[in-house]
């Protein structure tokens, strides 16, 4: 195991250093450099269809994105906070930097892959890859949001003021597009170096702004550390809960006690995520691992867009309290208990039934066969609509938004731009489902014609 660290360690190193001696003399290796591109022209498939707006979109929204989060940031600390007002609140330069962010965001990295490396949990198999292959993981992040919890207990206690983080929101999220942007430098010139059979179908078109978007390299991996895997669900989502906890402790520093919206936003959305790692083995099988290459659009997504977006509603109820009555309250945490039914129950029955369709909960379900060889499920849950798992999040995602008031549009960011995410999300995903399944997924559509809110879309 230690022999295995020392390569991995001594793999990362080599990488590292060829990424900075690429960066500072460019010219020194570019003989190196122009043979991988000669053998990568050779690999590259030219007929991948571009998403995202191509070519266009991969350029402008990686300056886009990051400008969005810094903005949204400072409109929701903002008096006002109105994301129509005109001049927008743009902040000093000085409040953009703090020598403790980059401690702090590379403390948390190092943290988190540390945990990850424990020999904790159990290890499963991802999907079989092209080359027949299958790669494992460690199932060990409910461990770490736990030890991760029990850390945050012991700084309490020992009177860390977690209330800070307020105060350092935006030179966090600057430290965090950079990390992002370097990470994602890295992975794209270290793909170069990756066998073909190891890169993503639509991220390995030879255009380079459109490819270092969407990601070469499907499995990037220092020895058998998985970068993807753990950047889909460690720093970014237990980041956005640490941050919303340090949202609450803002808000009894100043209220001498938490509100009861802002006790709900932390509950939601720590259940969302405790579900998220509890059954982080789903995520083997999602189309961020087994479709998407890992590029600025994943690396970004994980590390700064969820943690800073998501966190919105905390950061906006610590300058505008809210208050909920108990009859409003109840509504709502009804509403976040059907999204999360719905959610849960229509994701483990699909998983289940990937993993074993013989399993008594699935067996009795009607189903169609596709050509492939694996079947669709036409009732339960996945003949209700064709994404039930979306609907249920929406759900969800409006019932973390309703605490926050009617007042401002900005608490409703999320549910806005989740909405149009996931019908993005759906559109990719009903197309590569008809790539693979043909005839019989229009058979399924024609049997299931919503695809994720009932009689209406
Ligand atoms: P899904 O879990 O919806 O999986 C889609 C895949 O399921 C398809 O490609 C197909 O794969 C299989 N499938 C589709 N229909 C059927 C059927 N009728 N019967 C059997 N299998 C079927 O994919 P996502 O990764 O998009 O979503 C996973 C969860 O993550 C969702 O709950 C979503 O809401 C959530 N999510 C949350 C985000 C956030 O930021 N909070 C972002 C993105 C997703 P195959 O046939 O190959 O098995």
């Amino acid at each position: 195991m230690g022999h295995v660290r020392g390569v991995a360690l001594g793999q990362f190193y080599a990488r590292v250093l060829i990424v900075a001696l690429y960066l500072l003399f460019g010219v020194s290796i570019h003989e190196e450099y122009r043979r991988q591109i000669m053998k990568f022209n050779k690999q590259k498939s030219p007929q991948a269809e571009k998403e995202f707006g191509g070519t266009l979109g991969a350029t402008c929204i990686p300056v886009f994105l990051p400008l969005t989060v810094l903005y949204l940031l400072c409109v929701c600390r903002s008096p006002v906070a109105s994301v129509l007002q005109w001049p927008p609140v743009l902040p000093p330069t000085a409040q953009l930097w703090d020598p403790l962010a980059p401690v702090l965001i590379l403390g948390w990295m190092a943290l988190q892959s540390f945990f990850y490396l424990l020999p904790m949990g159990k290890v499963s198999e991802g999907m079989v890859l092209k080359d027949g292959s299958r790669l494992k993981y460690p199932i060990n992040g409910f461990h770490a949001l736990c030890i991760t919890a029990v850390l945050l207990t012991l700084s309490l206690w020992l009177g860390m003021p977690l209330g800070y983080l307020f105060e350092l929101l935006l030179p966090l999220a600057v430290c965090a597009i950079g990390v992002s942007f370097l990470l994602s430098l890295y992975l794209y010139i270290c793909s170069f170096w990756a066998p073909h059979h190891a890169l993503a179908q639509g991220g390995n078109t030879g255009n380079p702004l459109y490819d270092f978007f969407m990601g070469r390299e499907l499995n990037p991996r220092i020895g058998s550390f998985d970068l993807k895997y753990f950047c889909e669900l460690r720093p970014g989502l237990i980041g956005w809960v640490v941050i919303n906890f340090g949202m609450l402790m803002k808000e009894v520093e100043l209220r001498d006690s938490a509100s009861l919206a802002m006790i709900l936003v932390n509950g939601f959305q720590l259940l969302y995520v405790a579900d998220a790692l509890w059954n982080e083995e789903a995520v083997l099988t999602t189309m961020d691992i087994v479709h998407d290459g890992f590029g600025f659009m994943l690396v970004f997504g994980d590390l700064a867009w969820v943690p800073f977006t998501y966190s919105l509603q905390a950061a906006f109820l610590v300058v505008h309290p809210q208050s909920l009555s108990l009859l409003g309250a109840t509504a709502i945490v009804t509403l976040n208990g059907a999204g999360y039914y719905i959610f849960r129950k229509s994701n483990s029955q699909k998983n289940q039934f990937r993993r074993d369709p013989t399993h008594p909960s699935v067996a009795n379900l009607e189903t169609i066969a596709t050509a492939t060889g694996k079947r669709l499920l036409v009732s339960g849950w996945w003949g209700l609509v064709r994404h039930p798992n979306y609907l249920g999040d929406l759900l969800m995602a409006l019932a973390w938004s309703l605490p926050c008031g009617f007042n401002h549009l900005l608490p409703y960011f999320y549910v806005v731009y989740f909405t149009v995410l996931l019908i993005h999300r759906e559109a990719r995903d009903e197309r590569h489902c008809r790539a693979k399944y043909g005839l019989a997924w229009d058979s399924y559509c024609r049997r299931v014609p919503y695809r994720i809110f009932p009689y209406i879309y």
